[in-house]
């Protein structure tokens, strides 16, 4: 379970200007299609947040973070600790 349910038909919805992944509640900038990569999974990843405070997290387990809306607390999906493009980089 990752992304799939925030980036469902209701979040491209919202998606307010090209390129910028906002949350599907309040609307706030989550993810730049700057920071979006090809993954093998069928939904977007994205290795970094368009602001710091975009998503809040707590450890879920070891490596897996649980990511939500960093203004409203809606639920988005995980981050993936060392899972990104490079070693050290997160996949959300
Ligand atoms: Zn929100």
């Amino acid at each position: 379970m990752s992304f799939c349910a925030f980036f469902g038909g209701e979040a491209f919805r919202s998606h307010f200007e090209p390129g910028i992944y906002v949350c599907s509640k309040c609307g706030y900038e989550l993810f730049s299609s700057r920071a979006k990569y090809q993954h093998s999974s069928p939904w977007p990843a994205f290795t970094e947040t368009i602001h710091a405070d975009s998503v809040a997290k707590y450890e879920e387990r070891p490596g897996t973070l649980k990511v939500s809306c960093g203004k409203c607390g809606n639920g988005l999906g995980h981050e993936f600790l060392n899972d990104g493009l490079k070693r050290g980089q997160s996949r959300f």
